[in-house]
């Protein structure tokens, strides 16, 4: 199929799904129409779900007119969001990620280390400004006093006892589980029962060894990653679920880790959403270097959307836009292709803004509420863990049915 001109794909939005279906491909339009009836994305093979990875032409306009539907039917029309703020505690970092402009040296005029009661102000002055969720993260330095991340929970939960607590990557707890020499268990139901409310799934970029070996060969390994997030499931802290996708990887990745992700939700249903991440090049060692492309192309970020959501249909029904690693118009095409989440508003954003995003540091709850609205949709803010939602927009602007959906989604 002829590879799409970026506006013939801009302007898939406007199609519908009796428009395009025609136009697909046999199998790959018989491949859609299962997860669309059946709504789950577990009806397919593992040959049809790379096929659908492989999509190009007319068959990429289905793959994405097919995952708006199913994000309609699974999500309703509400596009969500949490008021939130990002502390990245510290940027000294022994790991060494490839793709990390974020991470510096201790020795470095830039490097930073805030305080116990820098981090608790941060989040008192996040509640004043109506945040819920403080997502805390930072580089690993050497020599971390063993309960630190500990008494970090303990610093915020004193000063903003209702703030909920999404912090520490996998990477971090397997750092921590090393100071302590705890068990991997006894250590995150300590930190749940200090205050974590919920683990970001991060840390995951691609669940593939042989590609974590290229992006940062000191990582945590799949086997770790799973191992850090089935447990925290088992102890009742549920988490995200991400994907790092434009460097070196393949569509054959993004599949495996998908139905990977799959596989674990039906365990243990501990999955909030699903994030997808692009790839920000600019400042990074794997792009300077040449081992990797220069992110994500527009094709590619659509379609990791809406792969997402048909993939994960029935499993993870949050699929999520990274807006700070994608440009308004971008999110909101993402949002067009499968996703129903714009994620956070993160009062400050380091990581992403290092390696050279331009998105910004900050999406005030009200700008989120003016894009959602533009693209004909539902704004409301959620908890982090979906199960509190508020309508931000008056019902009446929307059709019956419309607002009907929205209600029951
Ligand atoms: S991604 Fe995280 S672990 Fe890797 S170098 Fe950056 S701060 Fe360190």
């Amino acid at each position: 199929m002829p590879t799409l001109t970026p506006s013939e794909l801009e302007a898939f939005p406007a199609l519908e799904w009796p428009d395009v279906a025609p136009r697909l491909s046999p199998t790959l339009r018989s491949s859609l129409e299962k997860v669309l009836d059946t709504q789950n994305g577990d009806a397919l093979s593992l040959e049809e779900s790379f096929a659908l990875a492989d999509a190009d032409g007319d068959d990429l306009l289905g793959l994405l007119v097919a995952a708006d539907l199913l994000r309609s039917e699974l999500a309703g029309n509400l596009v969500t969001y949490v008021v939130n703020r990002n502390i990245n505690f510290t940027n000294v970092c022994f790991v060494g990620c490839k793709f990390c402009a974020f991470s510096r040296g201790p020795r470095e005029s830039d490097a930073y280390f805030l305080t116990f009661d820098q981090v608790a102000q941060k989040a008192v002055e996040a509640w004043q400004l109506g945040a819920t969720e403080v997502c805390i993260q930072g580089g690993l330095p050497h020599g971390l006093p063993p309960f630190y991340y500990r008494d970090i929970l303990r610093a915020v939960k004193n000063a903003v006892p209702r703030m909920h607590i999404h912090a520490f990557s996998p990477m971090e707890i397997v750092y921590g589980v090393e100071l302590t020499g705890m068990p991997l268990a006894d250590y995150l139901s300590m930190l749940r029962d200090n205050g974590l409310g919920t683990l970001p799934g991060t840390a995951a970029e691609i669940l593939d060894d042989e590609v974590r070996h290229i992006l940062s060969a000191n990582k945590l390994s799949t086997a770790q990653w799973v191992e850090v997030i089935r447990t925290a499931h088992r102890c009742g802290i549920r988490t995200t679920s991400t994907m790092m996708y434009g460097h070196t990887e393949t569509p054959a990745h993004w599949v495996r880790q998908m139905l990977l992700l799959r596989e674990i939700q039906r365990e243990t249903g501990g999955f909030t959403e699903f994030v997808p991440l692009g790839f920000v090049h600019q400042n990074t060692l794997l792009f300077q270097q040449g081992l990797a492309r220069s992110g994500p192309t527009l094709a590619e970020h659509l379609k990791v959307h809406a792969l997402a959501r048909v993939l994960l249909a029935g499993s993870i029904n949050n699929i999520q836009v990274s807006w700070v690693k994608l440009n308004r118009k971008l999110s909101q095409l993402c949002l067009h292709a499968g996703a129903n989440d714009y994620g956070g508003t993160l009062m400050e954003e380091n990581i992403s803004r290092e390696a050279g995003a331009t998105a910004g540091q900050y999406t005030s709850p009200a700008d989120f509420q003016s894009l959602i609205l533009e693209m004909g949709r539902i704004p409301a803010e959620r908890n982090t863990i979906y199960t509190r939602i508020n309508l931000k927009s008056p019902l009446e602007a929307f059709t019956a049915e419309e607002a009907l959906r929205a209600e029951f989604a």
